[in-house]
Order: structure tokens, then C-alpha cells, then sequence
């Protein structure tokens, strides 16, 4: 498993590359919101929230919430899963965006709230898919690193990880 560093320097690298190619194939708005989503995502909405890691810190007071998230067991298909992954985690603070719209409703009343929603739509999806990008960039780390620190072990007996056996068996 790479760790939190590594994570960290492979989304800041990546999100400038992801952010152009974004915004030269949807335009800026859907780029800008496409590489806040990513960087986010690999920041502290990624599988690793399945373990006291980097991100789950960065929940500050909220960290909370993840505690039973890790039942799923680290590097288990519901965190570090492809779509699987990032769609357990939405339903999992699916309260926090329910009272997000309450609070917007409550300030802005319904109708404009739900004007907002059906107009800008797409930016949702962009969100949503910049958070899976961030997710996979996250666990395409995982399995590259794991995988190279198999074949050192195996071509020079050196163990990097003694737990690295831990990933082929999920
Ligand atoms: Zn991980």
C-alpha cells in the first residue's frame, strides 16, 4: 500500500494534467468543479477512510462518522472498489447532504433550491465523477504499489511490507 504522503503528491501531480485535459473537453466550470471533487476525493474522501489514515484526520471533529466505516475492513470492495467505492461513501454522509438541502432550503426556500439543482445538473455529475477519479487514482496507487513490493519480494526476498499479502487476498 502506498502511503498517506505518497497519496497526498500523486493527487496534487495528476489534478493539474486532469484539470486541463477537463476543461478543454467541458469547458472551465465543469473543470474547476471536476478537479475541486478530485482533489478532495483523494485528499480525504478515499478508500483509506477505512483505517485511521491521513484522510480520516482530515474530518477533523467530523472523523467521527467514518469510525464504523471501517467494519468493511480495509481494502475491502466497499471502500477501495471501483464505483462501489465512492457510492457507499456518498450514501454514507447521504445525512450530511440531506441536511445541507434543508439548510439551503431553509434559507433560500424550495423552489430556488430546486432551480439551482435542475439547472446546474451537470456540475452534480461532474462532482460525483471527479470524486470516483480521485477514488480510483487512490486505489490504482494501492495496487501498483502493493504489486511492485510483491515482485521485489519475490526477485530479491525483501520485504517492504510484511502485510502485503494482505491485498490478493480481497
Ligand atoms: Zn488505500
Amino acid at each position: 500500500m502506498a502511503d498517506g504522503k505518497t497519496h497526498d503528491a500523486i493527487t496534487y501531480f495528476t489534478c493539474i494534467p486532469l484539470c486541463l485535459l477537463a476543461n478543454f473537453l467541458f469547458g472551465v466550470n465543469i473543470a474547476i468543479v471536476f478537479t475541486l471533487a478530485y482533489v478532495f476525493s483523494g485528499l480525504a474522501f478515499n478508500g483509506d477512510l477505512d483505517i485511521e489514515s491521513k484522510p480520516y484526520f482530515r474530518w477533523g471533529l467530523l472523523r467521527f462518522i467514518w469510525i464504523p466505516y471501517r467494519r468493511f475492513g480495509h481494502r475491502s470492495k466497499w471502500t477501495h472498489g471501483f464505483l462501489r467505492g465512492t457510492l457507499t461513501r456518498l450514501l454514507w454522509v447521504s445525512p450530511l447532504i440531506l441536511a445541507l438541502f434543508i439548510l439551503m432550503v431553509y434559507l433560500n426556500g424550495f423552489t430556488v433550491v430546486m432551480n439551482i439543482i435542475t439547472t446546474y445538473w451537470y456540475l452534480i455529475i461532474a462532482f460525483i465523477i471527479g470524486l470516483e477519479f480521485g477514488s480510483m487514482s487512490h486505489t490504482l496507487a494501492d495496487i501498483s504499489s502493493s504489486a511492485w513490493k510483491r515482485f521485489v519480494y519475490k526477485t530479491f526476498g525483501i520485504r517492504i511490507v510484511p502485510s502485503f499479502v494482505k491485498w490478493k487476498k480481497k
